[in-house]
């Protein structure tokens, strides 16, 4: 299959309470393609985790996922099954879909996009299409949650029932979701801990979670994820709370078992060195919204938004040899203040004026050669973060590289480089950056019409 497994488009979640409305995710949007790892990374509050349970559905009241969000999820042979189920909640659609005429009238209750297929009713059969996880009905998303799409969390123990064997556990989901009872559970369950690298299996499971070590524990955790043979698993820091030896080994795991099961993966985390280690590209988030998407190798060297700039300069090794590493300076602000300006502004050390005015859209990266910035690279490495050469962690930025182009080499993905500030495009002066901006934030928006002043910061259209 060509094309995303996963997409997110303008993803927003809110909490909304009597005293306030918290805008956990804001208009968050990336894709993953089979077999591919895309990391998402930010400090804690900055969004990443309640991205993962919106895409599964996971979010309890007083939360909401904005009805215009869409979660496409693409595997040709569920959307089939999905079509013939719900024969009257199809849209067809010739080329491109981009979600736009969801709500049409003919189709307005339609969730199941078919862009290449045939037949119809129960004989219905796709080629290319997609199931928008936000449109469906709660059984659908059910059947998606661990059967299509499953989730590690980073508390293993937590996410164990500590009063029942690890082996009840697997053969419950083996049984809810594969119909396999007795020996046959048994047998499953045993590969599945074999299979995340748990030694003697079958004595393994008829013991308790708290018998586990904690590396153990993850292992096990992970095997729970695999019971139904997902396509997609969200990893929320995994390795967080893991110490740094028993991370790689779980970072070989995942990449192992990514490889055997062609899976793709979405990896949570606010650790660079991970993300250089485990991801092909990249999505940073700050404060609710997406900053900066780019490939691993990409946004290693060439880092354009201020924030990772700033994420990567903190990491020990990235910036050769220095006596206080530096940080970034306050904290992630508490999403409930009306988002009208860029939200890195109180702590970005090149803010200016406009920054408290206009919402900063994404527009492509420019490289240091000039091209926009699409694609697996072999960059030059003159400009961005400097490697220390005699440090480890050089040896993984330079795996990070290598990885992108393996990437787009293996699924035909290209991430594009993408980055939402008012410094670029930086060949563009001033005031036409500031027009595209709030062009982008309101396509309907004429150029001429949308920055009568760019800068007085009176403007209010494409503003947000
Ligand atoms: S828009 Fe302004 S404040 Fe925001 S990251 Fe860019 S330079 Fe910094």
């Amino acid at each position: 299959m060509t094309g995303p497994l996963l997409e997110v488009e303008s993803l927003r979640t809110t909490f909304v309470t009597d005293q306030e409305t918290i805008r956990a995710v804001d208009g968050v949007s990336f894709s993953v393609a089979p077999r591919h790892t895309l990391g998402l990374v930010g400090e804690s509050g900055s969004g990443k985790s309640v991205t993962a349970r919106s895409i599964l559905g996971l979010i309890d009241d007083p939360g909401r996922i904005h009805p215009d969000s869409a979660i496409r999820y693409h595997r040709p042979a569920f959307v089939q099954r999905i079509a013939r189920e719900y024969p009257d909640r199809i849209r067809w659609v010739d080329g491109d879909c981009d979600g736009a005429d969801r709500d049409g009238s003919h189709d307005g209750n339609a969730f199941v996009t078919i862009e290449a297929g045939d037949g119809e009713g129960s004989s219905v059969t796709v080629d290319r299409g997609s199931v928008d996880l936000v449109a469906a009905p709660e059984n659908v998303v059910q059947s998606v949650r661990g059967g299509e799409i499953a989730m590690v969390f980073q508390d293993a123990l937590g996410s164990l029932n500590p009063v029942y064997t690890v082996g009840n556990q697997l053969g419950e989901l083996l049984g809810i979701h594969r119909g396999l009872r007795g020996g046959a559970a048994t047998e499953a369950a045993a590969e599945l801990l074999e299979s995340v690298g748990i030694p003697d299996p079958k004595r393994r499971l008829k013991e308790y979670p708290h018998q586990f070590s904690g590396g153990m524990q993850q292992r096990a955790t992970i095997a729970l994820a695999l019971a139904c043979d997902p396509s997609v698993l969200l990893c929320d820091e995994p390795t967080t709370a893991l110490d740094v030896t028993i991370q790689a080994q779980i970072l070989e795991l995942l990449a192992r078992l990514q490889r055997e099961r062609d899976l793709s993966i979405v990896f949570i985390t606010h650790d660079m060195g991970v993300i250089a280690r485990i991801a092909d590209s990249v999505a940073v988030m700050y404060a609710g919204e997406v900053v900066e998407r780019a490939s691993v190798g990409r946004l290693f060297d060439h880092p354009r938004h201020p924030y990772t700039q700033g994420l990567l300069r903190s990491i020990p090794g990235l910036t050769g040899e220095v006596d206080r590493l530096p940080t970034i300076e306050g904290s992630v602000p508490t999403p409930n203040e009306p988002p009208t300006d860029c939200r890195y502004a109180p702590r970005c050390p090149k803010a200016f004026d406009e920054c408290e005015m206009v919402h900063p859209e994404h527009v492509p990266a420019e490289e240091p050669d000039g091209s926009e910035g699409t694609g697996a690279d072999g960059t030059d490495g003159s400009e961005g973060t400097h490697v220390d050469e005699t440090d480890g962690t050089a040896e993984r930025t330079g795996e990070a590289a290598e990885r992108s182009e393996d990437a787009a080499e293996r699924t035909g993905d290209v991430a594009e480089h993408t980055v939402a500030c008012l410094l670029y495009p930086d060949a563009e002066p001033l005031e036409e950056r500031l027009r595209t901006h709030r062009q982008r934030g309101d396509p309907g928006t004429a150029p001429d019409a949308a920055g009568a002043d760019a800068t007085d910061g009176n403007a209010t259209e494409g503003e947000r």
